[in-house]
């Protein structure tokens, strides 16, 4: 039976609601970006430290030369390493801030940590390492382990470095070559740098007043301290634990310490929008006949299928733009108020329930899926705090304060969330000729597919700004593993040294990136979040490449089948 169709003044009376809510939000926090802190230094420090790093053996500063170098440890690097192994590279060398390969999924281990992307297309390389996941989603632990098996599969922890930070990454002009340099005082040279330090990696902090003061324990979701709650949080049995944040970590978290901790109190700022998330165990039966190169076609079917659907959407055009923002926000809307009505349905306390629902549009922020989360708001031991979008401002030595009560607590866990894609400007850059990076972005970010920036020589950026988005993250960055490999190919078997992005390529580029940023107003008017630069105002092409995965894949190609036009390309001087 169809649905009546609802009368236009139902949806614009709840647009007004998300916009007197944005406002509300906007109002509370003008500092935008500025509101966080990730320079996690001085009292702070302690939330930078690596948990997972003990008995951590000291080793000699290196002074060495490598082929290919890449920052960052995670998948960025194991899934272009894996091209560049296939391709016959042997001298590849992983230098890492944790103690192992895993990026994400070595920092986050908190309890619940899984992926909310069907496991056979996040979890990448199935076909070469011949390996089916266990569930339709993956948790965390298999994940790191997924990793750690292909730094295993493609020789990567032989020339790895560990528990070091690059410090300092420069071209230097007289020998053509990048010498990076650590914290652990090594001077490594390379002849290609790959920044792969990932999209969300840098721990960030709500800058709340008093919080240096707290005299209880406190930790970052991304460094869980095992030591303190017990592996399975059992020594959280008779403590009071806080939880700052409502995202998708705080998401997954919650529940496990509903289940065991005394008492759990949820701050909460904006509630995350909640759907299903029903999971199984892999069947065995279909396992066994999947062919080889099963997860390879997979993804091409579901990259098609996004292309007939388009296809299927342009020819539909009799639709006049405005017509078509309007069905497209409607159905939002309802999606949106399906939500609500499923918090209705699960939470017991109408007050609660109320308090925990989103008042925007769908993909304002991070979506997430869980079964259990809003079940344990009927648990007794766990009490949500809402803030009303003002979040927490004062924490005292014994707890956050809100609306003039104190909640005093043992522990404290900030789920407060990342940086967000600083990828290729976390240490200092320094290209041909002495140029900085980041005083070259300061005009605007410029690159070619977010991946090549002129005067940046044999430097490739993955996971950064002008570089599409994809839900799920590692099809993204397997693309453009697969592109960096085919261009250090290039290099090599065409008897070139450097390669170096043409201006003219790099201007193309911004001005697509430009072009289509202009479809993304709506985003403009979103709550406050991550995805919108917390309200701040943003230059169109420091963000990322709107276009569609399709476009931004074949795009790669076209780059790739016209080397000569789109680069210099330079032999090494004696
Ligand atoms: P987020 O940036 O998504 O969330 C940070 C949270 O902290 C927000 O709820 C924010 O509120 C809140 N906050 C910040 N300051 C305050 C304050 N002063 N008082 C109260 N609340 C405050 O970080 P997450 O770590 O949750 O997630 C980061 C990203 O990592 C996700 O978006 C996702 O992309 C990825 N991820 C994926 C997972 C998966 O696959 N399931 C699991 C976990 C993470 P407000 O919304 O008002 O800004």
């Amino acid at each position: 039976m169809a649905r009546p169709q609802r009368p236009q003044e139902y949806y614009d009376q709840i647009k007004d609601k998300f916009r007197e809510e944005r406002n509300l939000r906007l109002g509370y926090r003008p500092p935008g970006t500025d509101q966080y802190t990730s320079e996690l230094s001085g009292d702070l420090a302690k939330y930078a430290i690596d948990p997972y790093a003990k008995d951590v053996p000291s080793r000699e500063p290196l002074n060495d030369e490598v082929e290919v170098l890449f920052i960052g440890g995670g998948f960025s690097a194991l899934l272009t390493s894996a091209r560049l192994r296939e391709r016959g590279l042997e001298s590849i060398r992983i230098v890492e801030r944790g103690s192992d390969v895993g990026g994400t999924w070595y920092w986050n281990r908190y309890p619940g940590a899984a992926c909310d992307v069907v496991s056979y297309d996040y979890l990448p390389l199935l076909d070469e390492l011949d390996y089916v996941p266990v569930n339709h989603y993956s948790r965390g632990p298999e994940i790191f382990s997924h990793c750690q098996a292909i730094a295993q599969k493609y020789n990567l922890y032989d020339l790895a470095v560990f528990n070091t930070t690059v410090t300092e990454t420069r071209w230097d002009d007289a020998d053509q070559l990048w010498h990076v340099k650590t914290d652990q005082g090594d001077v490594m040279r390379a002849q290609f740098v790959i920044c792969a330090n990932g999209t969300l990696a840098k721990p960030k902090l709500s800058a709340i007043s008093g919080m240096e003061s707290f005299a209880g324990h406190s930790f970052h979701t991304s460094r869980w301290d095992y030591d303190y709650t017990g592996e399975n949080l059992e020594h959280l049995k008779d403590k009071v634990v806080g939880i700052i944040g409502t995202g998708a970590s705080a998401v997954q978290i919650v529940p496990e310490l509903a289940k065991v901790a005394k008492e759990v109190y949820v701050f909460q700022r904006t509630p995350s929008s909640i759907d299903v998330r029903d999971d199984w165990p892999t069947d065995p039966n279909w396992a066994r006949k999947l062919q080889p190169g099963w997860q390879h076609k997979r993804r091409e079917k579901v990259l098609a299928a996004v292309e007939n659907s388009l296809e299927k959407r342009a020819a539909k055009g009799a639709t006049s733009p405005e017509e078509k923002l309007r069905k497209q926000e409607n159905a939002n809307i309802d999606y949106m108020m399906r939500i609500h009505r499923r918090i209705d349905e699960i939470v017991h306390d109408p007050a609660t329930a109320d308090a925990l629902k989103p008042w925007y549009m769908f993909m304002c922020k991070r979506p997430c899926f869980h079964n259990e989360y809003l079940p344990s708001f009927n648990l007794p031991n766990v009490h949500l705090v809402d803030t009303q979008g003002q979040g927490i401002t004062q924490i005292s030595p014994q707890g956050p304060v809100f609306d003039g009560k104190e909640y005093g607590l043992d522990l404290l866990i900030y789920a407060t969330g990342f940086e967000v894609q600083q990828t290729g400007i976390y240490n200092d850059i320094v290209g041909a000729g002495g140029v900085n990076l980041q005083d070259k972005y300061a005009q605007g970010i410029r690159t070619l597919l977010g991946i090549h920036t002129a005067g940046f020589p044999n430097l490739f950026i993955m996971g950064g700004y002008q570089a599409s988005f994809q839900f799920n993250l590692t099809e993204m960055l397997q693309t453009q593993g697969d592109h960096i490999a085919a261009c250090i190919d290039y290099v090599r078997a065409n008897g070139h040294h450097a390669l170096d992005v043409k201006d003219e390529a790099e201007e193309w580029w911004v001005q697509n990136v430009i072009e289509h940023r202009g479809k993304t107003s709506r985003s403009e008017e979103c709550t406050p979040g991550y995805y919108n630069f917390e309200g701040n105002e943003q230059r169109r092409q420091d963000g990322n490449y709107n276009g569609g995965f399709r476009q931004y894949f074949q795009h790669q190609g076209q780059v790739r089948e016209k080397m000569e036009e789109n680069f210099h390309l330079v032999a090494r001087e004696n």
